[in-house]
């Protein structure tokens, strides 16, 4: 739950190769790539560098993370929606 506060903008200057284009781009192009929605790949491409399940999470709705995810992947949707739930447990106990 580290992501919480950042912008959406936090990693846009983080790169990495793209399987699709070969060569390096920016998250902010993965992020942006569908019509300013991210990559369908972006979970798979990104995970190893940041948590970018729990980026997704904070900066887009629901319905755009379902979008993104497709129907056979829609338990991701639900996972995310857990995290939100968890946080907002987390953000209540008190002494935070
Ligand atoms: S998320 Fe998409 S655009 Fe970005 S590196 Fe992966 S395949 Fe390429």
């Amino acid at each position: 739950m580290t992501e919480k506060r950042i912008p959406i903008t936090f990693y846009d200057e983080k790169t990495r190769p793209c399987p699709q284009l070969g060569g390096d781009v920016p998250f902010k192009y993965c992020r942006t790539k569908d019509d300013d929605l991210p990559c369908d790949n972006v979970l798979a491409c990104w995970w190893d560098r940041f948590d970018i399940a729990d980026f997704i999470g904070r900066h887009l709705s629901e319905a755009d993370i379902a979008r993104l995810l497709g129907p056979q992947r829609r338990n991701l949707a639900s996972l995310v929606k857990l995290i939100r739930q968890a946080d907002q447990t987390v953000d209540a106990c008190p002494g935070r």
